[in-house]
This record gives structure tokens, C-alpha cells and sequence, in this order.
């Protein structure tokens, strides 16, 4: 079944915009920084999560010139910059602009696109590719998409359901002989579409115009019957999907790598590059390298990727905590991080650690919660079943609750 994340001013979003949003959705972008307690953080936006090794490259040099000389993934595939000075906007722009990583100043933020990592390659579904850059060109294109908000997510799956699980607002599910599912929000139904991408835009465009004041399809119609009517479309009940995401490691046709808690060095990202033509970034805090050779993986290794899918730090997510974020009660991510390698293997159930009840990018599905509280942590992995517990106490308590069935 399908498994049912202070901004400054942007200089370029038109002020008719944010009037139609109502309330701001405060999402960062590659011009619009986000003030954090480290510096200022941009977010640039990886439709698909594909970006060439050049470009790559690019990333890595912007981080060490400008940021605090690490890169991070999201858990919607896009890389972001922090600890950067709050006069990078400009420079940065202009080396994102050059490498072609920032096409469109007025479309930003809403170049949300993921796609299934290994389309086209073995074990995966149809090359789809050319579905990300095609909607990519149509979302720039389109005056009406400028209003979306920077949380509105587009899912292009390739028939194994990987990202279709990720809870986005326009999906769509790749079917034989190119044609394709469309699903809207929630819904537990999808409709058959002819031509895929530009259907996908046009549920994107409807929702501008159904929406008051909400940012996401979940929000203005919960199972998505609003909007198939509105597009005339006929909803049918989803097909099974496995929905199982690449694992870390070898595989036939590429290297799934790994990156603690979705933060990597610059050294560490010029590794990655030097591996392959292209990179694909996952919305699992991972990347895929396309054609890389499996002799590299004990580098990659040695490096401080993760290349192990036995290990606890498989399915281990965690917010950016103390000290990049003002709510944190922890600095969550180091003490995450000590708890799982002080755990062996194998990892058992999803886990996120959160610095406050906000839980920014939690995971979707079953998981266990790991709060912290101030005093250590409120460990929770059903309804009404909370464990608190010292930080001494937590690595144990949290490897027996991913365990738990
Ligand atoms: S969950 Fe709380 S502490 Fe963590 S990044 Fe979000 S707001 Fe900050």
C-alpha cells in the first residue's frame, strides 16, 4: 500500500503574490535566504535531485566560499547552503545562475519536483528523466504556478512507489507504454492521464485556483475529489505498489551513498562527484551515482559515507537541532549521532530525532519519535506509548523500540 518539512524579504516575489497567499510560507530559496542562529541558509532547488558532476562541483565550491563548507540534502531531494553570510544572496545567485542551477528568479521556490532515483537504471522503472525536465520547463513557463506555495511537492514515480509514498501534492505514477497514473493529495484513488506532465501542471494550476490560504492539496481537499472534478478526471483505486526506497550500497548499474543525517563536507560532496557524470540526490538523505564503479565504495567509506545497509544508521533521520535552530532544547543531531554508532545493526524501524515538537522533516509511514525534552528525551513509537528517558538511556531505549513490532 501506499504510505499514506525569520525569512528575510525576497527580492524578486511580487507583492500581488504574497497578498494571494495570505500568510507567508516562510519556505527559503536560493535568493530568498532563511535567517538560522548559524547564518543565513539558502535552499536550491534539484528538480528530480539530478545535477550534473559540474554542478555538483559548483554546490561544493559555493559552500566553501560562502557557508560553513557543508551541504545539505532535504527530504524532498534539494541541497541547501548554510552559515552563510547575510549578503551571499547575490553572489550566490550569480554562481547558481552560471551553472544552471537557478534558471528562473521569479520561479524559485517552486521547482519542488522529486523523482524515483533509479529510473532507468537496473531495478528501477522507466527513465524519467525527460518528465522532470519537461515539467520543469512548464512550471517555469506558467504566470498561474508563481503563486504556488515553496511547500507544493510534484512526485514522479516510476512504477516501484518509491516517492510515491512521500505525501506529495500532484504524483504521478509512471504505467506501461508511457502512459501514467495521477494522483492527487491523499487521495487513495488515481486517474489515467494521456500526457502526463502537462496534466501534472495543470492539477498544480487548479489548485492555485481552489486554494484559500493553504499551501498544500492535504490542506484544501483532503482526498483530492475537488480537484478531479475540476480537471474532469475519473479516479480509480490505487494499484499495490512495493514502495521500497535503494538501500545504501552496490547495486547493479550504481552506488547508493549514504550521507549522516543528509550533512556533507565539501571534501565529502567532491568525492561523490568524482564518481559519476551525474548525481542523484534521493529525499532519503542519500545520493545515487549512475555507472560508478563498485571498487569505490571502501573510499567512499573511509570518507564518512554511509555505504552500509546493515548498519543502525539505515532509515535514521534527524532536524538540524542546536545549535542551527533558536527551538532546539539539544543538539540533536550529535547526540543522535553517538546513539547509532553506538549501535549495532540491523537498523529495524524508521527513527527521527527532533529538537522540539515541531519535528521539521519527519518521515512519513510508521516511525519512531525521539523528542527531546530539555532534561533528555520522550521516546514514542505508538499512540499513547511514551518512554522518557537521559540521554545515558536513550541509545538503548531507541534501538529497542525500532525493533519493536
Ligand atoms: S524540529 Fe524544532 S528544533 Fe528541530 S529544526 Fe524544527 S524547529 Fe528547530
Amino acid at each position: 500500500m501506499l504510505a499514506a518539512m525569520s525569512p528575510s524579504p525576497s527580492p524578486v516575489e511580487p507583492a500581488r503574490i504574497r497578498a494571494a497567499r495570505g500568510r507567508d510560507d516562510a519556505c527559503p530559496g536560493a535568493l530568498r535566504l532563511h535567517t538560522a542562529d548559524d547564518g543565513a541558509l539558502a535552499r536550491v532547488r534539484v528538480p528530480g535531485g539530478l545535477l550534473s558532476s559540474g554542478q555538483a562541483l559548483v554546490l561544493a565550491d559555493a559552500a566553501t566560499a560562502l557557508g560553513d563548507g557543508a551541504l545539505e540534502t532535504t527530504s524532498r531531494g534539494n541541497v541547501q547552503l548554510r552559515g552563510l553570510p547575510a549578503d551571499a544572496g547575490a553572489e550566490l545567485g550569480a554562481r547558481l545562475r552560471a551553472a544552471g542551477l537557478l534558471p528562473s528568479d521569479t520561479h524559485d521556490r517552486v521547482r519542488n519536483i522529486v523523482a524515483s532515483p533509479l529510473a532507468g537504471l537496473p531495478g528501477g522503472g522507466p527513465d524519467l528523466r525527460g518528465w522532470v525536465r519537461e515539467l520543469d520547463a512548464l512550471l517555469q513557463s506558467s504566470e498561474i504556478a508563481r503563486a504556488l506555495s515553496g511547500r507544493f511537492l510534484f512526485a514522479l514515480d516510476d512504477g516501484t512507489g518509491d516517492v510515491a509514498a512521500l505525501d506529495a501534492d500532484v504524483t504521478l505514477i509512471a504505467q506501461p507504454v508511457g502512459s501514467a497514473l495521477l494522483r492527487l493529495g491523499r487521495s487513495a484513488d488515481a486517474a489515467p492521464v494521456a500526457d502526463p506532465v502537462r496534466a501534472a501542471l495543470a492539477a498544480a494550476e487548479a489548485f492555485v485556483g481552489l486554494r484559500s490560504g493553504t499551501w498544500r492539496v492535504c490542506e484544501a481537499d483532503p482526498d483530492g475529489a475537488l480537484l478531479a472534478g475540476r480537471l474532469g478526471l475519473e479516479p480509480r483505486p490505487l494499484p499495490v505498489l512495493p514502495g521500497t526506497r535503494p538501500a545504501v550500497g552496490a547495486r547493479e548499474g550504481a552506488l547508493c551513498v549514504g550521507l549522516r543525517f543528509g550533512r556533507a563536507t565539501a571534501e565529502q560532496w567532491r568525492l561523490l562527484a568524482a564518481q559519476a557524470d551525474e548525481l542523484r540526490v534521493t529525499p532519503w538523505r542519500g545520493v545515487v551515482l549512475p555507472g560508478a564503479d563498485p571498487a569505490a565504495l571502501p573510499a567512499l567509506a573511509a570518507a564518512g559515507l554511509r555505504t552500509d545497509p546493515g548498519s543502525a544508521w539505515e532509515r535514521a533521520t534527524a532536524c538540524t537541532g542546536a545549535p542551527g535552530c533558536a527551538k532546539a532544547l539539544a543538539d540533536v543531531r550529535a547526540e543522535a549521532a553517538a546513539a547509532l554508532d553506538a549501535t549495532a545493526g540491523p537498523a529495524g524501524r524508521p527513527v527521527h530525532w527532533s529538537g522540539c515538537e515541531r519535528r521539521c522533516g519527519h518521515p512519513v509511514g510508521d516511525w519512531v519519535d525521539v523528542l527531546a525534552t530539555g532534561d533528555g528525551y520522550r521516546i514514542s513509537h505508538q499512540p499513547g506509548n511514551a518512554t522518557e528517558v537521559t540521554n545515558q538511556q536513550m541509545a538503548a531505549a531507541v534501538a529497542a523500540a525500532r525493533r519493536t513490532t
